[in-house]
């Protein structure tokens, strides 16, 4: 993988030869993420993007606390998707004023914790609305809110769908108006809308189709709302290339779009700040899970590479987080990056399951106890998104460099 560069023989993170850091970190498994690939990341897509559209990063992607940090300094707003990601996003120094939570089972306790922070909530349940009112008028503060609107349209070849058709996310576009009119009559604070359509999408064409149509609907949605549009999230779902012949993202059409959609709004909906919100795109390809070899076994003419981490760290990459068919993230072997020869091994982790897969029959150079086998593409997805009291292994470690 090409963003981190290799010097005699060794992957550098951060700079730093991966023995090295293995040795500072003082153990392992670990993931690790590099501070100046998450600020590169940030800083082409503003180069791409129109200055007018605003980059919110959606905390779930990584939670890690200190890259929360670095990215609040980064983008223009954090997105929660829980009272814990709110509390975090806070701690790491997010303006409440640019912080939005979607989710679609907010409860009581979290709405009104919302209210009293001050943050934009993305209401996706005619249930909310009242409870919000409430917190609201006891807190003698305002109750900030966004419609999230199951539209009535799919994002093409994304890899998880979330919205369009029946969902439990948002409320159906049909029944936005009537949501709006709900709103107003409680005195919540309307600010705008909230457009999802899915996520890890790889072709520009769906992501700028999605986009139109989000548009087009905020548009029409608007004749309903209360007051004018403020807030108008057209949702993500930028993916990044895992896997063999899956090709980048092509960004420039992508700021074509966006380019076009906010010079509309400057008519149609002026008052009107443009938002995307990314988790993956900005912090998968910053991040390594590094793991090590700690038996190496051939069973009848396979070779095993047993190693200290595995699913109950990442899950995703053992191919049970969302894939349909089973496929290999990218892998090497980090203390041998120079080796010519090589042979087709298995990297097995050490639970007692056959889904404790990190690597099938992949082309690795030849590796022994002690090497270190790092997953590239784990920036996002990984720690957080693990059963990691599965099996009582130790919990994986996580830094920044
Ligand atoms: C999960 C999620 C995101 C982030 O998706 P990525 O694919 O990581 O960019 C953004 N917005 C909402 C509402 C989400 O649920």
């Amino acid at each position: 993988m090409t963003q981190f560069a290799v010097a005699n023989g060794e992957l550098l993170i951060g700079g730093i030869p991966l023995t090295r850091l293995a040795a500072r970190v003082g153990r392992t498994p670990f993931y690790a993420y590099d501070r100046q690939l998450l600020t590169q990341r940030v800083a082409e897509l503003r180069a791409v993007l129109p200055p007018q559209v605003k980059l919110h990063y959606a905390m779930k992607a990584n939670p890690m606390p200190a890259l929360v940090c670095h990215m609040a300094k980064l983008v223009d707003g954090i997105d929660v998707a829980s009272a814990g990601e709110l509390q975090g996003a806070l701690d790491a120094g997010a303006n409440p004023q640019e912080v939005s939570f979607a989710g679609p089972g907010k409860t009581d306790a979290e709405l009104r914790q919302a209210v009293a922070a001050g943050i934009l909530i993305n209401v996706e349940s005619f249930r909310e609305v009242p409870i919000l009112a409430a917190a609201s008028k006891e807190l003698g503060l305002p109750a900030r809110v966004a419609v999230r609107v199951n539209p009535d349209f799919e994002l093409k070849s994304s890899g998880m769908k979330m919205g369009g058709g029946p969902k439990q996310f948002g409320v159906d576009a049909e029944q936005v108006p009537e949501l709006l009119a709900e709103i107003g009559k409680a005195g919540l604070a309307f600010e705008g809308f909230h457009l999802f359509a899915g996520s890890q999408n790889l072709k520009a064409e769906s992501i700028v189709e999605a986009q139109q149509k989000s548009f087009a609907l905020a548009l029409k949605l608007a004749e309903y709302a209360p007051t004018p549009v403020k807030f108008l999230n057209l949702g993500g779902g930028f993916g990044i290339p895992y896997f063999p012949g899956e090709q980048r993202l092509d960004l420039t059409p992508i700021g074509e779009n966006l380019a076009a959609i906010v010079a509309e709004a400057a008519l149609k909906m002026p008052q009107a700040e443009i938002v995307i919100e990314l988790g993956r795109y900005f912090v998968g390809e910053a991040g390594v899970y590094v793991c090590r070899i700690i038996d190496k076994k051939i069973s009848r003419g396979q070779v095993y590479l047993v190693a200290d981490g595995g699913l109950h760290h990442h899950l995703s990459a053992s191919g049970n987080f969302g894939q349909v068919i089973r496929k290999n993230y990218p892998a090497a072997i980090g203390n041998r990056m120079d080796a010519t020869e090589t042979e087709t091994a298995s990297v097995v982790g050490p639970l007692c399951t056959p889904l404790d897969l990190m690597a099938d029959r992949m082309n690795l150079p030849h590796a022994k106890p002690g090497d270190l086998v790092v997953i590239y593409q784990s920036g996002a997805y990984g720690a957080s998104a693990s059963p990691q009291g599965f099996l009582g292994h130790p919990s994986v470690y996580e830094l920044i460099v």
